[in-house]
């Protein structure tokens, strides 16, 4: 018999309906004889509510009590499911992550779990108890409830998932697998078998929210199998697998192109006219690095003068207003150029490990993108991926009209 961790987000947990399902599929598991542990997300919308709650009190509330507030959505969802499999005549308990034994460092809102203490989960396993645990959370070495970040019940999830050693890890959710594309704006979108670690971390990194990075991260470090299922259908199927990323597991036709990313929460600043001279995009970078905004592509021109230069950048939409005044306060500083920015943006990224061995990737996407009549704003390569940055009302049809060049579409 398997041990499964089985993860539900959000959608799947967002009403008193959903959880019972959710209780009938935990329930058909035991009855197959597995060991089951839950980790839970908070009711969809829930988790928003509470940080507009506090935005009404406090537009920068101290990191501690935020993370003690969005922490709560969590322990109504694993409460309720506890209750329903109790109701269904399958003894189960429910644990906050503090009480499951997750300890993390102390960066609130993005914290790092540093060790989890199963031995409680491992002694209700034996007593044949479902093991219901609160994701998103944990808790610092003092004490203090912390968060792991949007999306940080995957992670939850896949640690769990390693330090119990289980057998799989089951994400469930409102998809049935990973896909080409988000298949909410590509309905030509396809759902993969199984797609690599490293391709599904450069997906999530670059914007496709089916998994939270870290837990891909998680996933590919302790080898946790794990895999993407839908929780909306009664017969869950084969999903996607994250597969390791060894070459035995990628087939001798790896496509192209394994899948598309979009990222509609980035803004672009621009110093313009900043002086061409040695230092300057540390002068104008710094600031902003030492206020820990991150910084995702940059681009700097060479006007024709080789005096001043354009220089841009992208933050995540959330740091914008606070890096426009640093950038201001640089731009003061050096007596020269003028700062601009544009919060209407987005990235769009292909992704596959085939493009290693392939050229003429990005001319058959400047080319598509052209003939659709999108203006590429910048453009960013790796080995494995291409973004582009563009006006942000041309997200969907990048999306689509590049899935299409690329071959990715489902047959009709
Ligand atoms: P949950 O609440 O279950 O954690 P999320 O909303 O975080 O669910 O993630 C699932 C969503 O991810 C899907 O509804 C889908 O719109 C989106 N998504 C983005 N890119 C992809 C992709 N490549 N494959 C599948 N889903 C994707
Ligand atoms: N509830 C948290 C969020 O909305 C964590 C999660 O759903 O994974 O980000
Ligand atoms: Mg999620």
């Amino acid at each position: 018999m398997a041990l499964y961790v089985q993860k539900f987000g959000g959608t799947s947990v967002g009403s008193i309906e959903r959880i019972k399902k959710v209780a009938e599929r935990v329930g058909r598991f035991r009855k197959e004889g597995h060991d089951v542990v839950v980790v839970l997300s908070a009711m969809s919308g829930e988790t928003n509510r509470l940080i507009a709650l506090a935005k009404e009190i406090h537009e920068e509330p101290s990191p501690r009590e935020m993370d003690m507030l969005v922490s709560t959505g969590e322990q109504v969802t694993i409460a309720l499911l506890a209750m329903a499999l109790e109701q269904a005549g399958i003894p189960a308990t429910s644990y906050t992550g503090a009480q499951a034994g997750i300890i993390t460092d102390q960066s609130y809102s993005k914290a790092r779990i540093k060790k989890i203490d199963t031995d409680g989960i491992k002694q209700d396993l034996k007593q044949g108890r479902v093991v219901v645990v609160a994701g998103f959370q944990g808790v610092d070495e003092e004490g203090n409830i912390t968060t792991l970040g949007r999306g940080g019940s995957d992670t939850t999830g896949v640690a769990l998932a390693a330090a119990l050693n289980a057998d799989e890890c089951q994400i469930y959710t409102d998809v049935d697998g990973v896909y080409t594309a988000d298949p909410r704006i590509c309905a030509k979108a396809r759902r993969l078998e199984q797609i690599t670690v490293e391709e599904m971390l450069e997906l999530a990194s670059l914007g496709s929210k089916v998994l939270q990075i870290r837990s891909v991260e998680f996933a590919g470090k302790y080898k946790v199998p794990l895999r993407v299922l839908s929780s909306f259908e009664e017969n869950e199927g084969p999903g996607t697998l994250i597969v390791a990323d060894d070459e035995e597991s990628l087939s001798m036709e790896e496509p192209l192109i394994s899948g598309i990313a979009h990222n509609t929460n980035e803004a672009k600043l621009t110093v313009l006219g900043a002086p061409d001279i040695p230092g300057v995009a540390a002068k104008i970078l710094g600031p902003i690095g030492d206020a820990n905004i991150e910084v995702d592509m940059i681009v700097q021109n060479v006007s024709p003068d080789g005096k001043s230069t354009d220089f841009s950048f992208t933050v995540g939409r959330g740091d914008y207003k606070k890096a426009y005044t640093l950038l201001e306060g640089v731009v003061a500083e050096m007596g020269a150029g003028k700062v601009v920015g544009d919060t209407a943006i987005a990235k769009v990224s292909l992704v596959g490990v085939g493009m290693r061995s392939h050229a003429g990737v990005a001319s058959l996407m400047f080319k598509t993108l052209a003939a659709a009549g999108i203006n590429i704003r910048m453009v960013s390569t790796s080995e494995i991926k291409i973004s582009v940055v563009m006006d942000e009302n041309f997200t969907e049809l990048a999306v689509r009209t590049l899935h299409t060049a690329f071959g990715l579409d489902k047959a009709e």
